[in-house]
């Protein structure tokens, strides 16, 4: 009989702990969760094929209550270094760039995360305002302007804030613009400067180098394209009765226009850097504009989504297509459900859309894939900023592309309407 209790007494005790610890998120975590979770999967699950699989509720916890760190700031002087494109910056030159931007009381900087290859990924924080907007770039390797961009932005910035130009001043006082110049910093480094400076050789994208064509490489160090690794309520799958778009692949990228979104969706440390990152400081924002260089075309709002999002994307879209002659589109152009979803802006942009995660899919969700519940009588605009005609390393075309399509403006515009 006794035996019988103790028996029942250690079954207690390890369902406990496994709720404990797997379903609540672990001891470590102190804050609720609660409401980013749900259990409801979509009704309409018999019209998808699902070709990579959700994410663990405990590690999607775990995800979005990262701890960061902040870099602490250094004792010595903001030094004026002005950067006109005249050379390609290595990672390691955007990380001294980053340190000196830290200099300045108009910054806090913070890991957010590493990636696969041990990089640290930054998230830099300007300006005291509570009107905040979110930019990020580099999340396709060969993509290599956007963080440049973003450098000279955030430099051009902080050197007029720092010699009291009006204009960055006010800037400063009013907003709080947060930028991760690069979310895929080994696919950077290794587009740009080889293989060879890949630390770990055991990684994919070492190990296949020489197969690899680096020029349209979009992966990351473990050839998946981060840009289909969210779990997003569409990513990894689609519906049945549309064909799979033909670019998505279900092996890792060799840079041939092939996205391959991994097996499993939130698998890559970088994707979960900006999950971390989305949830911060989204639910706060006007605004997120994630850069990336093909087309000259700024993709705005998602046909599933609420109008009033979609207007408000459009918007900002239209900034750009004011200044420079990029082109902006719609709801439109975008597709659901050709399994090329999973974005850093769709997970956003559903976010947004008041969207949980939900246990069963894995997945951000929504009750329905065709007709989602959404929020109506929203604040905020996603859009995919695309700049430059075509991939290029040149840069004498990259520094163009920045003056003469005016993006500076383009920033400083985006950033004022909020
Ligand atoms: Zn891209």
């Amino acid at each position: 009989m006794k035996n019988i209790f103790k028996l029942i007494l250690i079954i207690v005790i390890i369902i406990g702990t496994y709720i404990y610890v797997f379903k609540e998120g672990g001891i470590f975590i102190f804050k609720n969760t609660d409401d980013k979770i749900t259990d409801i999967q979509e009704s309409d699950n018999d019209i998808i094929t699902v070709f990579a699989k959700g994410m663990k509720a405990s590690n999607y916890i775990k995800t979005i209550t990262n701890k960061p760190y902040t870099l602490t700031k250094p004792n010595d002087k903001y030094e004026k270094i002005i950067y006109d494109f005249e050379e390609h910056l290595h990672y390691n030159d955007i990380e001294k760039l980053i340190n000196n931007l830290n200099k300045s009381d108009a910054t806090l900087v913070t890991v957010i995360g590493n990636s696969v290859d041990k990089r640290s990924i930054y998230s830099i924080e300007v300006g005291h305002g509570n009107k905040t907007i979110l930019f990020d770039a580099g999340i396709h390797a060969a993509e290599v302007a956007g963080p440049l961009y973003i450098m000279k932005y955030l430099i051009d910035l902080v050197n007029d804030y720092e010699n009291n130009m009006d204009e960055a001043i006010n800037i400063i006082n009013n907003y709080k613009i947060v930028m991760i110049p690069c979310i895929n910093p080994d696919g950077y480094e290794a587009t740009l400067f080889g293989a060879k400076n890949i630390n770990n050789k055991n990684l994919y994208i070492y190990k296949n180098s020489e197969d690899i064509l680096f020029e349209t490489y979009k992966a990351n160090a473990n050839g998946i394209d981060l840009n289909r690794n969210f779990p997003s309520q569409h990513g990894g799958l689609y519906y049945t009765s549309n064909v799979l778009n033909e670019t998505v692949s279900k092996k890792p990228s060799l840079g041939y226009f092939d996205y391959y979104p991994g097996a499993k969706l939130g698998s890559e440390p970088e994707t979960r850097a900006v999950m971390y990152w989305l949830e911060k400081h989204l639910a706060n924002s006007y605004g997120y504009i994630s850069l990336h260089s093909a087309g000259r075309v700024i993709y705005s709002g998602k046909p599933n989504l609420a109008d009033s999002f979609n207007e408000k994307s459009l918007k900002l879209a239209e900034i750009v297509s004011q200044t420079n002659d990029y082109i902006a589109f719609d709801k439109n152009e975008e597709e659901v459900g050709f399994g090329n979803d999973g974005t850093s802006t769709d997970y956003a942009s559903e976010l947004i859309s008041g969207f949980k995660f939900s246990s069963e899919t894995g997945r951000l969700s929504s009750s329905s894939y065709l007709s989602p519940k959404v929020k109506e009588d929203i604040n905020a605009g996603v859009i995919t900023l695309e700049t430059l005609p075509e991939y290029t390393f040149d840069l004498e075309i990259i520094k163009d592309e920045y003056y003469y399509k005016e993006l500076a403006r383009v920033f400083t515009k985006i950033i004022k309407s909020g």
